[in-house]
């Protein structure tokens, strides 16, 4: 079987979405056998969609002639002959990863098997879900435009309702929206936050503690918005509230996640901006995480999603993918955690209820009863919505 054509859209939404741009990036691999795979580059928000898109592009070349099956050969060839892509960042890293998927995908296609099974089987049949990013809608579902959270009541709202849908974890961003009528700024995450702010992030960290009782797990999101000193600051505050992880405080940078880890008791979390097993090496070893996120979307793919996962493994740590982009990369995430032993929860993103991401696939596997599982069909067991190839922002076709 030899590869023939790569083609790579910038997704556009069906959808009015005003706020938060959402443009995936998908590629698809086509073969002479006529199967096809679907991958994509995990950075459908804010900026780098374009960049990622031309990353593909560039990327398609080298894999033209090759077979698709020899998915480590492929990925070798693209991390050692690209120049930049050794110890990439995440343009780089993107584009491996949406083409190692589509490979992957081409695979279970060919020998008739989900991706699960490739991957040396499930090691559990279902996935505990979190319901993740409350702050942004209040866990109101099909959401297109987000109106985040201002009042402890609304956090404690939030909390009620994701726990009526089923789910024992949730994952709140504290620091979002307003800090009283203007919203919050770098000065306002950064540096050591004085008493008033942080009384007034303790409120919403107490109301859904309230909501969710002693029994509901909660994850403090911070999306690196603070800095080593505020995140220590908030490190103590989620100690009070028997916080289940502490997200992404300061930048990655395996000092500062260590210097907050030095000084905190709630265990810490980060990935979705750590790409490879070379970048993730610094935190396995000073034991500075306890959770890691890898995104197999722009880490590197499948293929160096399990290599990180299991040198995680090696020291007792544990996963959770990081999910948000098209029910694709949900799906591959679930193929993922299902067959990994060292799996620790599954992040079910508030936007995989929105339209605007439903309407990018032909299927939707979301959770019920805060649980879910991967596809039985072969491969992925998803593609990328038929509309996505005529109607977009950006196309590519290199043979
Ligand atoms: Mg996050």
């Amino acid at each position: 079987m030899k590869i023939t054509q790569v083609d790579v859209i910038v997704a556009k939404c069906k959808t009015n979405v005003t706020i938060s741009p959402w443009k995936p990036v998908v590629c698809r691999v086509y073969t002479d056998e006529g199967i096809y795979g679907d991958g994509e580059a995990a950075v459908a928000y804010e900026t780098g969609s374009l960049a990622a898109f031309s990353m593909i592009k560039e990327l398609a070349p080298m894999i033209i002639g090759k077979d698709p099956l020899n998915t480590e050969a492929i990925w070798d060839m693209m991390y050692r002959n690209t120049f930049w892509c050794q110890n990439g960042g995440p343009m780089t890293f993107s584009g491996m990863s949406a083409i190692d998927m589509a490979l992957w995908d081409i695979k279970g296609k060919y020998f008739n098997a989900p991706l699960y099974q490739l991957l040396g089987g499930k090691v559990r049949e279902d996935l505990r879900c979190y319901a993740s990013q409350l702050q942004l809608t209040g866990w109101r579902k099909y959401t297109d435009n987000w109106e985040i959270l201002q009042e402890p009541q609304e956090y404690f709202d939030a909390t009620k309702r994701a726990i009526e849908d089923g789910y024992d974890c949730v994952k709140i961003d504290f620091l979002c929206g307003n800090y009283r009528d203007e919203p919050f700024t770098k000065e306002n995450r950064t540096g050591l936050l004085p008493a008033a702010e942080l009384h007034f992030v303790e409120e919403r960290i107490a109301a859904a503690r309230e909501a969710a009782g002693p029994d509901v797990d909660i994850i403090m999101e911070n999306h690196c918005w603070l800095d080593a000193q505020s995140s220590v600051q908030m490190g103590h505050l989620a100690e009070k509230y028997n916080i289940f992880c502490f997200e992404e405080g300061p930048t990655p940078s395996p000092k500062m996640v260590k210097y907050v880890s030095d000084r905190i008791k709630v265990p810490q979390a980060s990935g979705e901006r750590i790409y490879s097993r070379w970048q993730y090496a610094p935190y396995f070893e000073d034991g500075s995480l306890q959770m890691i996120q890898p995104d197999a979307g722009n880490c590197g793919g499948i293929s160096e999603f399990k290599k990180i996962c299991d040198m995680a493994h090696a020291y007792d740590i544990s996963v959770q993918a990081h999910v948000c982009a098209t029910p694709l990369s949900a799906d591959v995430a679930m193929h993922l955690e299902c067959s990994i032993p060292n799996f620790q929860i599954h992040e079910h993103h508030i936007c995989h209820e929105s339209n605007r991401n439903l309407e990018m696939s032909i299927y939707n596997n979301l959770p019920v009863n805060g649980r879910c599982k991967p596809s039985d069909r072969p491969g992925i067991g998803n593609e990328i919505h038929p509309r996505l190839w005529k109607e977009n922002l950006g196309f590519a076709s290199v043979k």
